[in-house]
């Protein structure tokens, strides 16, 4: 087909968007593909469309490669299964949330589990018709607390997601495996540069799940890996490397000191090797006490004290996957003030387990570890007050800062870290949601058999931008030939007839032979047409110009911007070639 940028539905800005902050967002929104409409909610222009259905080409194919079957269901969902599943409740803040005219509940999917669940448990009966796996490609929605960066964070996105449901564990692996092998030729196909990491599971539930990250500096996510064994990592699922247990006896007893202003680890430090302690004490000596109000859903806010070595921080992010699905906040003023027992900036592990808040700490805080730390009065502090000795803590909890050099869980070297952008999940979902369905098939031998279910996403309206964010250069876009919008950008860079009708003739010979050709046959200077062929990204550029009367057209392309010239009927060929890689 020819699209004329004539007639083509396209406004091209010469300036980058005012509420836009990484390069993709700027270059969709410069280069026409998207609009904003309201925070995270986009509309696709026609050259959006295009290279968002590609991708979604690419991702369908290799679905019903694997033999997945494509169903639809409604994004508009009733409240029952998610209250069955009290993900009602836990999806918290992020789930759109709304009524019908007679006052019924209803949501907007966020994810389909239980959906996917019921849709088997109702049409399959027998051992016989497993194992299967079904997805969608359809709008999610999510009222993210921050949509960001354009569809790189939507509130309204589209993703690919399916379950599948297996007779035992070992299918779940075997499907699990399945998709992981998808999912990298879905990601090879595309061009993106990605990792697999470990992750945490989140609100979906369920134990073994791995993440695909696209590697980018603009990237939410930080993984960690490890050079040595090739562990990797998202941070939130990093399992801290703890020592041994050390024994208790021989050390010396806790004692309260007077610490005058020392609020802070730093002044902490500062007074301790002041103090004649007959040792240099550094932050990682110190234990730092934070407290924060966490609630469950549909329950009361409840205090949590959190212990971690003072040298390091709390990571936002593993706390919070710690936590999931409550959430949590810092205290107010007045909180201290209903807790007087909380003394800010000298808060122990005496005060917080003597009044039974829920005390949790760092995995590096074993027992036989001996700490200095808050002694619950205004300018007090102990020194050596030791774990599992002169306190006991409720447990541990992965909440603090992972660093670069921190050995690795796997004891084979140190962890390096870098950012991403999640493309893929895969979970082994197991039988969360089939327990909560009664999701049974007659076995070989009569008997009833639960289904084991596994649950498996890829972002893909997310991965137009990603493959924005890692392809672009200065000038704009540069779409691999897989997911372009067109297959060449034919430019008439001349104003008499004859250039005009080489454009036309080149583009015909294009379209004859099946490629995807946009003509740039605008009345617009050859500048405002090779600025805009840069911008929008097509990987081939045809430039028929000065040379055409002399037969010769120019080619450009647009990864390595090379440009060369050649008779105009060697056109179709070398494009051909370009396409094809
Ligand atoms: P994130 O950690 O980025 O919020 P998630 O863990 O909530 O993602 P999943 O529930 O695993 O995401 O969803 C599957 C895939 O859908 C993700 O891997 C991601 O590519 C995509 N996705 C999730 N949330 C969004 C969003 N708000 N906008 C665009 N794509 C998204
Ligand atoms: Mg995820």
């Amino acid at each position: 087909m020819i699209t004329r940028l004539s007639q083509l539905f396209l406004r091209t800005l010469r300036d980058d968007p005012a509420d836009a902050e990484v390069p993709s967002h700027k270059l969709l929104v410069r280069a026409g593909y998207v609009r904003r409409v309201a925070p995270g909610v986009y509309s696709w222009l026609p050259l959006g469309l295009r290279v968002l259905r590609q991708v979604e080409r690419v991702v369908r194919e290799e679905m019903d490669a694997m033999g997945a079957q494509e169903i639809s269901l409604p994004a508009l969902l009733p409240r029952e299964p998610y209250e069955a599943t009290n993900r009602w409740t836990e999806y918290g803040d992020a789930l759109f949330r709304l009524k019908d005219r007679k006052g019924a509940d209803y949501m907007l999917g966020p994810t389909h589990e239980e959906l996917f669940a019921l849709t088997v448990k109702a049409e399959y009966n027998s051992y016989k018709d497993l194992p299967v796996t079904l997805y969608q490609i359809q709008n999610k929605y999510r009222d993210e607390e921050r949509p960001r960066a354009g569809i790189l964070r939507g509130r309204e996105f589209v993703m690919k997601d399916s379950y599948s449901f297996d007779l035992d564990e070992d299918g779940l692996k075997k499907s699990y495996n399945a998709h992981r092998e998808a999912y990298q030729r879905i990601f090879a196909r595309l061009g993106v540069k990605y990792v697999i990491v470990a992750a945490t599971s989140g609100a979906m539930g369920g134990s073994a799940s791995e993440e695909f990250l696209a590697e980018s500096e603009v990237g939410e996510d930080t993984y960690v890996r490890c050079v040595e064994s090739g562990y990797a990592a998202n941070v939130e699922a990093v399992i801290t490397h703890a020592p041994d247990a050390r024994p208790i006896e021989g050390l010396p007893a806790a004692v309260a000191h007077d610490t005058p202003d020392t609020p802070t680890i730093a002044t902490l430090v500062d007074w301790a090797n002041s103090a004649d302690l007959g040792r240099t004490v550094t932050a990682a000596d110190t234990l730092k006490n934070i407290l924060v109000k966490v609630r469950t859903p549909g329950k009361d806010w409840e205090l949590l004290g959190i212990g971690i070595p003072g040298d390091r921080e709390v990571d936002e992010k593993r706390l919070g996957a710690s936590l999931e699905p409550a959430e949590y906040e810092l205290l107010t003023d007045a909180d201290f003030a209903a807790n007087p027992f909380l003394v800010k900036g000298y808060i122990g592990p005496k005060a917080l387990l003597a009044n039974k808040v829920r005390f949790l700490v760092d995995p590096r805080v074993v027992t036989g570890t001996s700490w200095i730390t808050g002694a619950d009065q205004q300018g007090k502090h102990y020194v050596d007050l030791v774990a599992g000795r002169d306190f006991e803590p409720d447990g541990t909890i992965e909440a603090a800062e992972v660093r670069d050099g921190d050995p690795s869980p796997d004891g084979a070297g140190p962890l390096v870290s870098a950012r991403g952008i999640e493309i893929g999940h895969i979970f082994q979902l197991g039988y969360k949601y089939t327990d909560t369905f009664n999701v049974d098939v007659l076995g070989e031998n009569g008997k009833p058999v639960r289904l084991i279910q596994g649950s498996y996403g890829v972002g893909v309206s997310r991965l137009v931008a990603v493959i924005a964010e890692q392809k672009h250069d200065d000038k704009g876009l540069r779409w691999p030939s897989e997911v372009s919008p067109f297959d060449a950008y034919v430019v008439i860079a001349n104003k008499d007839e004859s250039a005009r009708a080489g454009g036309e003739q080149i583009a015909a010979e294009l379209d004859s032979v099946g490629l995807n050709v946009v003509l740039d046959d605008r009345k617009a200077s050859p500048g405002v047409k090779f600025k805009d062929s840069e911008l929008i990204g097509v990987p081939v550029i045809v430039v028929v110009g000065r040379g055409w009367a002399n037969g010769l057209v120019e080619l450009r392309d647009r990864f390595t911007g090379e440009s060369r010239e050649l008779p105009g009927d060697e056109v179709v060929a070398a494009v051909q070639a370009a396409v094809r890689g």
